[in-house]
């Protein structure tokens, strides 16, 4: 075994897991000396953040339940106000990425701290990252104060998540534990958190697919999504999350399935570059990254094509364009043509080769 040079870092999150630890709630924001504490949910999941409210009992401030896509800057001006005539001092999010980034919007204007109860697997919760909207215009900025400080996982939570997004927001898990194995301030600790938490996709997802309500099979789904999430924080990505985001932003495209149609198509376009360290990937999903990747989201029926998206073959011109305007690092060296037939693959669902 020989060993490459590497310097590694991680980050401060305190990490609660186990069916159940959302009854754990008011303890962990007590650890962070909140006194009153703001829940946030999406309109959809306001039940969830009564529990929430339940369990905080004496320290609840109340439910704000306008979480949306993309956190719009106004909502998160809202929240606020409610934050202050509420007279809360720490904020609990219950929710997928949309309700955690309002959680960070606010922690980073007012500097409370969070408690963030995932229910996807999209893995927000774990990284100090903020996209925003204001004005039609997406910012994206990174910093600690943006890192929720702890974390509950209770997979009882993720026990209603419909099968498609099980499987959508499951691949969108397992892109950032690929895009961490060949990152360029990647490490051997990242590299084998990453394989651990694709391991736990793998066997999770189709056990899923199947059977919604297998309590096993969410609590390793779950377990997944922290791994792969911790990854996505700690190290840059590359070609497969630019990618999403050029095309998620311009075509206003929903998330986890931008991300479940890309990744085979990514993933096999650096392995001709990188197949030494995407080697433990293709060993995973039967001899090749990419092409074993597309295989395993067709047996999960996750979506392949972003013409199943409303994308119109004459957009993927300009968005080849986008994707390749501002050059960024990718294993790969990133040329307009082949970025082009990538995403032509990708509309019309073939395998990668
Ligand atoms: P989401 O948070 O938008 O949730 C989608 C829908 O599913 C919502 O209506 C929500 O209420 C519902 N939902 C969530 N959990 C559920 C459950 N267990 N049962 C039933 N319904 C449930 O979707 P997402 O994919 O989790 O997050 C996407 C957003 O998060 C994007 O805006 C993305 O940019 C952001 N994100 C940010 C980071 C980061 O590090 N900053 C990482 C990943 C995603």
């Amino acid at each position: 075994m020989s060993m490459d040079s590497f310097v590694h870092s991680s980050l401060p999150t305190r990490v609660v897991f186990g069916r159940g630890r959302l009854g754990q709630v008011a303890e962990e924001a007590v650890r962070l000396e909140g006194t009153r504490a703001l829940v946030l949910s999406t309109p959809h999941q306001r039940p969830e953040a009564e529990r929430v409210a339940e369990h905080l009992g004496r320290l609840a401030a109340g439910v704000f339940d306008q979480a949306t896509m993309h956190t719009p800057v106004e909502v998160t001006e809202r929240a606020i106000a409610t934050l202050r005539s509420s007279n809360a001092d720490c904020v609990v999010s219950v929710g997928g990425g949309s309700t955690i980034g309002l959680a960070k919007a606010i922690a980073v204007r007012t500097g409370v701290p969070q408690v963030a109860i995932p229910t996807t697997y999209a893995g927000s919760e774990v990284t100090p990252i903020l996209g925003e909207t204001e004005d039609g215009v997406k910012t994206t900025r990174r910093g600690p104060e943006i890192l929720p400080e702890t974390v509950i996982y209770d997979p009882g939570l993720t026990d209603t998540l419909p099968v498609s997004l099980s499987v959508t927001s499951g691949l969108n898990s397992m892109a950032h534990a690929v895009e961490g194995i060949y990152a360029r301030d990647g490490s051997p600790i990242h590299t084998l958190v990453a394989m651990e938490g694709l391991r736990a996709m793998r066997d999770a997802l189709p056990t899923l697919v199947h059977d919604p309500a297998d309590a096993a099979a969410r609590d390793l789904a779950l377990y997944g999504a922290w791994l792969c999430g911790t990854v996505l924080g700690a190290v840059g990505m590359s070609v497969h999350h630019k990618l999403c985001h050029t095309l998620g932003g311009s075509l206003d495209l929903p998330h986890a399935e931008t991300h479940a149609i890309l990744l085979p198509h990514t993933i096999g376009f650096v392995e001709e570059t990188v197949p030494r360290q995407l080697a433990p990937v293709a060993e995973l999903f039967g001899g090749e990254a990419g092409g074993g990747l597309h295989d395993f989201a067709a047996s999960l029926g996750a979506p392949l094509r972003l013409s199943d998206l409303g994308i119109a073959e004459a957009d993927l011109d300009r968005m080849a364009e986008l994707a390749t305007a501002n050059p960024y690092w990718s294993p790969r060296p990133l040329d307009r043509d082949a970025i082009r037939s990538l995403l032509q693959r990708a509309w019309s669902g073939e395998r990668p080769n």
